[in-house]
């Protein structure tokens, strides 16, 4: 498989190319077209599988940089990972336009910069827990428009003890929305969460 044949914007499979990204990983080839064709995804995978492309890549194709709404959002356990997966949706996301704002939110810097980032709000934002509940409790942030939810390393999120907050975001999204797990591991608590958010979930895995 290539990346031309995931149905993918032309615009994305040619910058990919030039980010040495040749050919897509096992877990990007089952997964990218699943999440454009809007099914609900679990992905097995671990750190190096290429994940982050396998969901962000679809994300990406997806948003409207017309639109200043949250439309996507990825819930990750740590601050370092949220940096991370900023760095590299960032990174594909010039390759379409120079105008969508991929934000970051977490614990451990000031509130108050995050709060007043959102008078212009993300297209996509990226951020852990703790973090994203703060804001939606000080109802700092909108997530009604927001149709696509990530749950990167879930069995992480859970093991961190994550859980009411993760219930607490979900109950804030839209009732029409797609959403994406992964997780290296499939231990019960992350099989319950699957059951209770994911709607008929096509399974792929590493
Ligand atoms: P991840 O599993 O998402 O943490 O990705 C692991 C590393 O592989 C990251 O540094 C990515 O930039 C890189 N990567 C992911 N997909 C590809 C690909 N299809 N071709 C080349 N590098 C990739």
């Amino acid at each position: 498989t290539t990346f031309k044949n995931l149905n993918l914007k032309p615009a994305l499979v040619q910058g990919l190319q030039e980010l040495k990204y040749t050919t897509p990983t096992p877990i990007q080839a089952d997964a990218i077209p699943l999440l454009l064709q809007g099914h609900d995804v679990v992905g097995q995978a671990e750190t190096g599988s290429g994940k982050t492309a396998a969901y962000g890549l679809p994300l990406l194709n997806k948003v409207d940089p017309e639109q200043q709404q949250v439309q996507a959002l990825v819930i990750v356990p740590t601050r370092e990972l949220a940096v991370q997966v900023r760095q590299e949706l960032k990174l594909f996301a010039k390759l379409i336009t120079p105008n969508l704002k991929i934000s970051a939110f977490y614990g451990g810097h000031a509130f108050s910069q995050e709060r007043a980032s959102l008078a212009h709000p993300p297209q996509v934002l990226v951020g852990t827990p703790g973090r994203l509940t703060d804001h939606l409790n000080r109802r700092t942030l909108e997530l009604t428009n927001t149709a696509l939810i990530v749950l990167d390393e879930a069995d992480k999120l859970l093991e961190m003890g994550f859980q009411e907050e993760l219930d607490q975001i979900l109950g804030a999204l839209p009732r029409k929305k797609q959403t994406v797990l992964f997780s290296a591991t499939m231990p019960d608590e992350v099989k319950e969460l699957i059951a209770n958010s994911l709607k008929n979930p096509t399974f792929v895995k590493a």
